[in-house]
């Protein structure tokens, strides 16, 4: 029997907001325990919390960039539960008023050469909870708690059940990561936990329109770890229903050490959260104006520029790709160009020596030490003829070290290309007696020695002859080609 794979994720990600959701206090992260606190924080008796309007805005923008409709009515509610991390004993939350619904991620699926569209439930604001450290050393049996993280605001995007495969899933999270990270309202770190996801998974035959229980996994903390979840989960599932047995609707952990999914709790266990509007919060009312002024700040998104790169600067999807994959990569392609006025080497700079360095050195492209703006110049100088293909990467080995600029370099070292015919025809006397064999191979008919010769002469003056010069001078002297013998 053919099976289908059902996958929904809901995904919580950290807003980078400055200060907390609904306190002053910073969101640092990886500073000591209970230091990024507040008395709101510690949910102390009398408090209140005010929201924090940036907090609103990201969401916001989120929501846009997803393509979703914005809840221009919106309100807190309580989700209440006990567990130490969470002091007030209630997480304040959304219920039924989130304030985006809708929305959608697609991307391509290249073996089936078509885009898929996932439709995206809603997605609404709350507060994270603050993080338990149990000690690992057994003769301190106890375990603290840190509020650091209590109260950092929270986007949770929840989707509809229409993935089909892990890969799906892998995709879909990609997408929404580019697209955070593009619009700038979260740093979707998934190691630092400030991008979190939960796949829900179940099984049906093929064709059949019911959906069956789900699992709900947790404590996923890389996309691979997404991956090898569902996939597990998914063999386990088909292995239940080929033996005839049921399992309840439960919560499971990926065991990344063992590389399995364990039970946690199952849906029977799970709290009655009792959600009521939270009386310490009034409602936000917001206008379409705003909503709009929003709309007109948002850039340009990852999948419209890829499109725009491909069809306007009539790049390759792989240069595509590459360029937008993240917005800072894209952004120092972009000035590059601007200078250099030659898409597709401006591309292969920024691809091939750029993004070499930076990946080799493990840096972001914004810690690159040279200027785009200087790489654009070095280009336009290749472009014109200034200089050889060969000499601008002396070049640019230069600006590396003394970030100067190219022509500054260029003209310091006396890289520029030599055009004086005296000069030129000099060498290539030089390399044409040198090379008597070359000339004898001419005579017989053997065009390849041409490129030898060129390359003495481009030894002999270090790249910096100009190659058309050099090629005519050389066919000039060495006459017409012999007949092949
Ligand atoms: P809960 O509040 O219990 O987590 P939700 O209605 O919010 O439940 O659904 C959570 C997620 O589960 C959503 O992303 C949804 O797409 C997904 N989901 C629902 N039913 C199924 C199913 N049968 N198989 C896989 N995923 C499902
Ligand atoms: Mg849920």
């Amino acid at each position: 029997m053919e099976i289908e794979v059902i996958i929904g994720l809901e995904v919580h990600a950290q807003l980078n907001t400055k200060t907390k959701i609904f306190a002053e206090s910073p969101t640092v992260f990886g500073a000591s325990p209970n230091t990024q606190v507040s008395t709101v924080c510690y949910g102390l008796p009398g408090t209140l919390p005010v929201l924090n309007e940036s907090a609103l805005k990201k969401a916001v923008e989120a929501g846009l960039a997803l393509g979703s409709s914005i809840t221009l009515f919106t309100k807190f509610d309580r989700k209440n539960y006990f567990y130490p991390d969470l002091p007030k004993g209630y997480q304040i939350s959304q219920y039924d008023k989130p304030i985006c619904v809708g929305g959608k991620i697609s991307f391509f699926l290249k073996d089936k050469g078509e885009t898929k569209v996932v439709n995206l439930t809603r997605i609404h604001l709350e507060e994270d909870a603050g993080k338990l450290m149990h000690s690992a050393d057994p003769s301190i049996p106890f375990s603290y708690v840190d509020l650091n993280r209590a109260g950092t605001p929270l986007i949770e995007i929840v989707s509809e059940p229409e993935m089909r495969s892990s890969e799906e899933a892998y995709l879909y999270l990609t997408t929404l990561k580019s697209i955070l990270s593009y619009i700038r309202v979260s740093d979707c770190n998934m190691e630092e936990g400030s991008l979190r996801c939960d796949a829900n998974v179940s099984i049906r035959p093929k064709g059949s329109t019911e959906f069956r229980t789900r699992i709900e996994i947790k404590n996923l903390n890389s996309f691979k770890a997404v991956k090898q979840a569902i996939d597990y989960e998914v063999e386990w599932q088909k292995d239940q229903y080929a033996r005839n047995l049921t399992f309840p609707q439960m919560t499971k952990l990926w065991d990344a050490n063992a590389l399995k999914t364990v039970p946690m709790r199952t849906k029977e266990m799970a709290h009655d959260y009792r959600y009521f509007p939270d009386p310490d919060l009034p409602p936000i009312v917001l206008t379409r104006e705003y909503v709009e002024e929003i709309r007109a700040t948002l850039p340009e998104l990852p999948q419209a520029k890829k499109e725009r790169y491909e069809k306007d600067l009539g790049l390759p999807t792989y240069d595509a790709e590459v360029l937008t994959s993240e917005r800072e990569i894209a952004e120092y392609f972009e000035i590059t160009l601007q200078y250099s006025k030659d898409a597709k080497k401006s591309s292969n700079w920024v691809k091939d020596e750029i993004l070499g360095i930076v990946n080799k050195e493990n840096i972001s492209i914004t810690e690159f030490p040279i200027e785009p703006k200087r790489i654009g110049e070095l280009i336009s100088l290749i472009s014109k003829g200034e200089i050889s293909g060969k000499i601008a990467k002396t070049v640019f080995e230069e600006m590396l070290t003394t970030k100067d600029s190219p022509q500054s370099i260029i003209q310091a070292k006396g890289l520029s290309v030599v055009r004086d015919d005296k000069e030129i025809e000099r060498i290539v006397d030089k390399a044409i007696s040198e090379n008597p064999e070359a000339v004898e191979g001419w005579k017989k008919g053997r065009d390849r020695v041409l490129g030898s010769l060129v390359g003495a002469v481009m030894k002999e003056s270090k790249g910096k002859a100009d190659p058309k010069l050099v090629n005519d001078l050389l066919l000039k002297k060495l006459g017409p080609l012999g007949p092949k013998s």
